[in-house]
């Protein structure tokens, strides 16, 4: 029977088990040390000392781990190391231990070498949480946690590849990686693995240390469903075009994608006008306006656009303005101006029948251009727009970002993978559909996921935090300052240059305020550049902001009548009445409707 049925003996069972089978050392030659108390408080029944680090530390935010750190120069040994870090962490006085024995060593993602020593406490004294990057100490029941059959394995991608790590899926919140590790192997210790052949195989990981993985029938559903890890029966592995190592799971691992997501379009998915058209003009305006833009809001404009330029040829024959205003106020305007650029190639050399064609074109990436060719073509190209990322990093526990090269990497191989060589264009909606519907960023609603049974985020408890996300520095700040120049019935407007922010697009004249420089003073500089002489004080017409995706800004309006005489300025003199047919941002279109207020 397991130790752990019968905690009143654990300690001494720990204690025998530690002195007959010592932990395994690794060499730390060229990589960090530390080391980690394996606190055990005795009792009729006993308890481990475990700590929640702190959401400022950085890649472990949340993560419950032993006291432990790494090892100062100051240091007599490990073992001093471990006392020493304890005391620090949660004010465990060295006394207060008592040396139990050594766990094995293990290698962590991050290289270093961690020691594991169980020390047993017979008298716990009144804890706190003494660093900053520790949250919360707390001391919870060890049988649970070392009975091995709370275990079970998952395929985790971390900035090497996929290993498969220990976690205890019911805990809250979950405990995983090298803390799950340590706690394993006690348990095993504890409560040993049948013989070789029948249980628990055990292999050596390529870094050095030891990752223990049971057999795959071993592992109750679902984790098997996700689990197996044994070459020709799990997860296989495929050296990567850029070198180094990216798993994929085998297709029998995902549960039938097609077969299972299709009813989410052919049942319960939404009735979308592009959805009912393989036409590739139809699917490819859709595409392009959903990108970071929602479904609802993409609608009007998508029946709109196709009313006014209902073919290729139409549009690729429109004006410029006209495109640019059937897209005002679906923002991103630079994928009008490619929309329409991509439009005229094809009309001149022909539309492409594959996604390499696709991709080809301006403003067609490639998750874009497998979309268009899957559901158009029925070619076998995978999409990895941002709804279907979310699913696939929740479906396979990815704690990298998708944003990070290694991230978007294994994201990309396993898309391609996944995406079936049938029924193409069903796979390739119903899983743009999981993710806008099922696989939402804040609600998911698991209970009626097809992939629940093999999702690993879910089994982990992670779904909350994942996908992962690269830290965001806060956006910029600037202040601009735009001059409504008035000639009569007239208000003076520029064309937005090519290559600057919203380029094509109409604008008032405006200026960056700089430095300590007050607004009405950069008003009034970028007023004397129009008038070509010294400007009078201009009047304020209105102030707003804006975030744009890389910066916020501040614009202040100023209304400016130079009386009568021609101003010097270069731009076109458009009627008020007009100005609702030149296509602006949403910032001078709501300078513009002040201005209507203010004169109109
Ligand atoms: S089970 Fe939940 S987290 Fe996993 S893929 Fe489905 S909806 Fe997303």
């Amino acid at each position: 029977m397991p130790v752990a049925a019968y905690p009143a003996a654990m300690v001494e069972a720990m204690r025998a088990t530690l002195a007959a089978t010592p932990g395994r050392r690794i060499s730390a030659r060229g990589r960090a040390r530390a080391a980690v108390l394996v606190g055990v408080v005795a009792g009729r029944s006993p308890r481990l000392l475990l700590i929640e680090r702190s959401d400022t530390v950085v890649h472990h935010r949340g993560e419950i781990a032993f006291p432990g750190g790494r090892m100062e120069a100051t240091d007599r040994d490990l073992w001093r190391c471990c006392l020493r870090e304890a005391e620090e962490e949660v004010g465990l006085a060295a006394a207060a231990v008592e040396l139990l024995g050594r766990l094995d060593d293990l290698v962590t993602s991050s290289g270093f070498v961690v020691s594991p020593f169980v020390g047993v406490i017979d008298k716990l004294p009144k804890l706190v949480a003494a660093r900053r990057e520790v949250k919360r100490c707390f001391t919870p029941a060890a049988a649970p946690l070392l009975s091995r059959a709370a275990w079970t394995l998952h395929p985790v991608w971390d900035g090497s590849g996929l290993r498969p790590i220990y976690a205890l899926a019911s805990g809250r919140p979950p405990i995983w990686g090298a803390t799950a590790a340590i706690l394993v192997d006690l348990a095993r210790r504890l409560d040993p693995p049948p013989a070789a052949g029948a249980g628990v195989a055990e292999v050596v990981a390529p870094g050095g240390g030891s990752v223990y993985r049971p057999r795959a029938e071993q592992v109750p559903e679902p984790v098997a469903r996700v689990a197996p890890t044994t070459a020709g029966a799990g997860v296989a592995e495929v050296v990567a075009p850029g070198g180094g190592s990216v798993y994929r799971p085998r297709a029998e691992q995902v549960p039938e994608p097609v077969a299972r997501v299709a009813p989410a379009t052919a049942g319960a998915g939404r009735d979308l006008p592009w959805r009912r058209t393989r036409d590739p003009y139809r699917v490819w305006l859709s595409e392009i306006m959903l990108q970071q833009t929602r479904v609802e809001t993409v609608l009007p404009y998508y029946d709109r656009f196709l009313a006014r330029l209902p073919s290729l040829a139409a549009l690729a024959t429109a004006d410029e303005d006209e495109v640019l205003g059937l897209w005002e106020g679906l923002g991103y305007y630079r994928r009008a101006r490619h929309l329409h650029a991509a439009a005229r190639a094809m009309v001149a050399h022909g539309v492409p029948a594959d996604s390499a064609g696709w991709a080809r074109l301006p403003g067609v990436g490639r998750s874009t251009a497998g979309a268009i060719a899957a559901i158009c073509f029925g070619e076998r190209a995978p999409v990895l727009d941002g709804n279907v990322q979310r699913v696939l990093a929740r479906l396979l526990a990815l704690r990298l970002a998708p944003a990070t090269p290694m991230g978007g990497r294994i994201l990309w191989s396993c898309a391609t993978h996944l995406t079936p060589a049938t029924e193409t264009a069903t796979y390739t909606q119903a899983i743009m559909e999981l993710g806008a519907t099922c696989c939402t960023p804040r609600r998911p609603d698991c209970a009626t996921c097809p992939w629940a049974p093999a999702c690993g985020g879910r089994a982990l408890d992670w779904v909350a935090e994942l996908p992962a996300r690269t830290r965001r520095a806060p956006l910029p700040h600037h202040r601009e300052v735009a001059v409504v120049v008035r000639r009569g019935d007239r208000l003076l407007l520029r064309r937005r240059p090519d290559g600057t922010l919203l380029a094509g697009l109409w604008a008032f004249p405006h200026t960056r305020v700089v430095g300590g420089e007050g607004e009405g003073a950069a008003a009034r500089r970028l007023a004397a550049q129009l008038l070509g002489r010294p400007s009078p004080p201009l009047a304020p017409l209105t102030r707003l902001e804006h975030a744009y995706t890389h910066f916020r800004i501040t614009l202040h309006a100023f209304f400016l009548d130079p009386g009568g005489e021609p101003a010097a300025a270069a731009g076109e003199w458009v009627a008020l009445a007009a100005l609702d047919t030149r296509p602006m941002a949403v910032t001078d279109r709501a300078v513009a409707r002040a201005a209507a207020a203010a004169f109109g």
